[in-house]
């Protein structure tokens, strides 16, 4: 019996739409297929913006941004598009001085400033004593823009998108995978699930165990006339106590970069409850005034909220990816809540994978 596809890409996120852009070209066929439309919020690839950075403590990290920004400038050049905005990246509080040994190990520049050297650079405030590590290659990737080019790649290199296909379940048979959905049930040599926080339900219908936990997170985005000039700033001495406002999970920072066309995103990393990714999205009200109260302290030009969202985090224990084979199917879970400007390197080995299993 002929096969759909030869490899078919469930969930187009950012991951999903490096993995599909990746396989571009291949001689085979690529379906990649979305339970939603491009672009919905309900995951955790939507919105303007997400940060790009080389500023990590762990130095495989720092490898692995540097590896992903010459992949992001390749794709800026192919599509002729500015998809991420060099403004820098700002860290503040203990766990800069672990990166500063990390830049260093990989050899990437840095430089370390003092609250006065800050405040004279940008309209920022910074507690006395505080100091500052800044990374001049990071910057704010324009993250629908960066989606839209990876899929607009993809389907000229002869993938097919098929948007409002949710996939119910997945049986591994004899040489092929079959993919049940609404309409049909297709079979593909190789499937490669990149479905975000929906992948550990998905998964089980194949009797694959995914130890990922999705967390809802909240993020406000504010008036902040100068957001555009102000480097993404990850602020590690900022955490509330416990308990303090009602909140359950003081987080780990809080971060602030600029949403283009809006304003200012600011969030508290890793403070989200667990959650069904099918709940409403309905964003927590204590961290949404914990975080703006925050930005007022650090940004000296903060007008009126404008709003707050949720987004969604696949959590592994170590914030490491889960990038493997089972067989026929190939797991891309890449988040903990950084894994957007890894995107073409992630899809690059996912897409790797799925031609050895599909071969
Ligand atoms: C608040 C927040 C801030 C972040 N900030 C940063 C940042 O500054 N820098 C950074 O690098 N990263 C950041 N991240 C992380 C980054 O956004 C994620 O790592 C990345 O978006 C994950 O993409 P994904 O494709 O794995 O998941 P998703 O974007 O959720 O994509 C999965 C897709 O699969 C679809 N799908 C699910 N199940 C099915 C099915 N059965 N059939 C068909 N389709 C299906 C879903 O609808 C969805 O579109 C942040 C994340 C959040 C939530």
């Amino acid at each position: 019996m002929p096969r759909d596809a030869d490899i078919v890409v469930i969930g187009a996120g950012i991951v999903g739409a490096a993995t599909a852009r990746a396989l571009a070209g291949y001689a085979g066929t690529v379906l990649l297929l979305e339970q939603f439309e491009l672009g919905h919020t309900r995951g955790s690839s939507h919105g303007t913006s997400r940060i790009f950075r080389l500023n990590y403590p762990d130095p495989r990290f720092v490898r692995m941004a540097l590896g992903a920004d010459g992949e992001w400038r390749r794709l800026e050049s192919e599509c002729g598009e500015r998809l991420i905005e060099r403004a820098g990246c700002l860290d503040l509080g203990p766990v800069a001085r672990e990166t500063e040994r990390a830049l260093a190990a990989c050899g990437a520049r840095y430089e370390t400033l003092s609250a006065d050297e800050v405040r004279a650079r940008w309209p920022l405030r910074l507690d006395e004593g505080q100091t500052a590590v800044y990374q001049p290659d990071g910057g704010v990737t324009r993250a629908d823009r960066a989606h839209a080019a990876l899929v607009a790649g993809a389907v000229a290199g002869g993938v097919e998108l098929r948007e409002q296909t949710p996939v119910r379940a997945l049986a591994l048979d004899r040489g092929e995978v079959r993919v049940a959905t609404d309409g049909a049930e297709l079979t593909a040599r190789a499937v490669v699930v990149t479905a975000g926080a929906w992948s550990p339900r998905l998964l089980g219908t194949a009797g694959i165990d995914l130890a990922v936990v999705p967390t809802r997170e909240t993020v406000v985005y504010l008036d902040v006339p100068s957001a555009g000039e102000v480097p993404p700033l990850i602020d590690y001495d900022a955490r509330p106590a416990a308990g303090e406002g009602g909140i359950d999970r003081v987080g780990q920072s809080a971060y602030a970069l600029a949403a283009p066309g809006v304003g200012l995103k600011a969030g508290l990393h890793h403070s989200g409850p667990v959650t069904d990714p099918d709940d409403e999205p309905t964003p927590t009200a204590a961290i949404a005034d914990w975080v703006s109260e925050w930005a007022v302290r650090r940004y000296v030009d903060v007008g009126e909220r404008l709003g707050a969202e949720t987004c969604l985090y696949t959590n592994t224990a170590d914030e490491g990816f889960v990038l493997e084979r089972h067989g026929r199917v190939v797991i891309g879970s890449a988040c903990s809540g950084h894994g957007f400007k890894f995107a073409p390197v992630v899809g690059r080995t996912l897409a790797a994978l799925a031609l050895e299993a599909a071969d």
